[in-house]
């Protein structure tokens, strides 16, 4: 980490509920000033200062809703983006069953529009059109947005709002359906996102959002999928006042234990269209039995997630001691908290692997590891593999092992293990 740790110019406090308001909002995980996440760095890059912020963690005692304590300039982290969704199989089946589910869903036709907001590289919109359906996206990242749209997937390179959304229906009509995987909990103003999407949705129309799961980050300490980005911490409680207030009503609700570390899929329509399923009921005595407003189940969380890092830190330690030879795999914006968080560095760890070729040769924020990709395992001679991107454990064992890796692998959270 380099001297100068001056958040100014990069975030801003974040001191009411994003929700409802409230003002009660109880802090109960400070992971320190850390840079952003998904900053990598070029060689030249690693002499200068990083740009860093506040990442700490607080709980609304009156909606539930998680939430960082601060705000980092947005075109800071989406305006040139590196992830790229379509890198997994994992993804990209996922993405065929939502868009085959929300035609069922929505009652969408071949030849209805489909909007997917934060449309990364056009993954999902690839899905709907599959299917027959007309496509339009919406993303910030200018990069990909390009991309995209010189694929056939025409995409508006700007965050989603109101103007946009009139400017999109006056060009391609009223959306049958709208997706919105990923997106909210990145989004500040998440009051103006859902009234932008009342604007455009038709009048039977769906909105399908997805979210990780509050109580799936709590219960399996996932305090690594917490980065700047990564705004607010949904359970279906919020999200259901989020809509009470736009008009919109969910009406369905299905959890994914294994996307993104625990998602729930959330299916939202206009008020009075459609009756709330009964899982969807059971998930909100769920959430209130669990104690979603409740701060000392937040608290507790943060004592399990500084003991786990402790022992993290302290096998790294040993490891070293014993002369063994660590890497990482998964340059993502988890494994970057958890580096940082856990005090881990190049010098302990310095090589990452990772899949996405536009990543490699580039630098890791903060813990300044190399990033290469896949084939260098065969010849580094490396005795344990960290596991970073642990949402992706199996294809990660499997794709090391076929690039000729043979050493076991550390499993971080939720609490550390080694396996072969
Ligand atoms: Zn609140």
């Amino acid at each position: 980490m380099k001297t100068d740790r001056s958040e100014v110019g990069v975030a801003k406090v974040h001191g009411r509920c994003r929700v409802c308001g409230g003002t009660g909002l109880v802090r109960y995980l400070d992971l320190g000033v850390t840079p952003l996440a998904n900053s990598y760095l070029s060689p030249e890059q690693l002499a200068k200062p990083e740009p860093v912020a506040e990442l700490a963690l607080q709980i609304c005692d009156a909606c539930g809703l998680s939430q960082l304590t601060r705000v980092v300039d947005r075109d800071l982290m989406f305006r040139n983006y590196l992830y790229v969704s379509s890198t997994t199989q994992t993804f990209r089946d996922h993405c065929a069953e939502l868009a085959a589910t929300a035609m069922r869903v929505g009652g969408a036709a071949a030849g209805d529009w489909a909007l997917d907001i934060a449309s990364n590289d056009g993954l999902l919109l690839s899905c709907f059109s599959g299917l027959g359906m007309r496509v339009f996206g919406v993303d910030p990242a200018r990069n990909l947005a390009t991309e995209a749209t010189a694929r056939g997937i025409p995409t508006i390179p700007e965050y989603w709002s109101p103007a946009v959304a009139r400017d999109a229906v006056a060009r391609h009509g009223r959306p049958r359906v709208v997706t919105a995987t990923n997106v909210l909990a990145h989004v500040d103003d998440v009051h103006e996102f859902i009234q932008a999407v009342g604007l455009a949705l038709a009048p039977q129309g769906i909105l399908v959002i997805e979210v990780p799961y509050v109580l799936d980050f709590i219960r399996r300490n996932e305090f690594d999928t917490a980065y700047h980005e990564h705004l607010s911490y949904f359970g279906l409680h919020p999200l259901a006042e989020l809509m009470r207030m736009h008009g919109l009503v969910i009406f369905d609700v299905e959890r994914f234990a294994e996307i993104h570390g625990g998602t729930i899929r959330v299916f939202a329509c206009r008020v009075g269209e459609r009756t709330p399923s009964d899982r969807m009921i059971a998930m909100l005595d769920h959430e209130r039995e669990f104690g979603i407003t409740n701060t000392d189940v937040y608290l507790g969380f943060g004592e399990r997630v500084r003991a786990n890092m402790a022992q993290l830190s302290d096998l790294i330690e040993r490891f070293r001691s014993e002369g063994r030879r660590i890497w990482a795999y998964g340059a993502s914006a988890k494994g970057n908290t958890l580096m940082n968080f856990s005090g881990t560095t190049a010098e302990a760890v310095p090589v990452v692997v990772d899949d996405n070729p536009k990543k490699w040769g580039l630098y890791t924020p903060g813990a300044h590891m190399k990033i290469v990709g896949p084939n260098e395992l065969a010849h580094g001679a490396v005795d344990h593999l960290l596991l970073l991107a642990w949402n992706f454990e199996r294809e990660i064992v499997q794709r090391s092992r076929a690039a000729g890796y043979r050493g076991s692998y550390i499993r971080p959270v939720p609490a550390v293990a080694v396996f072969d």
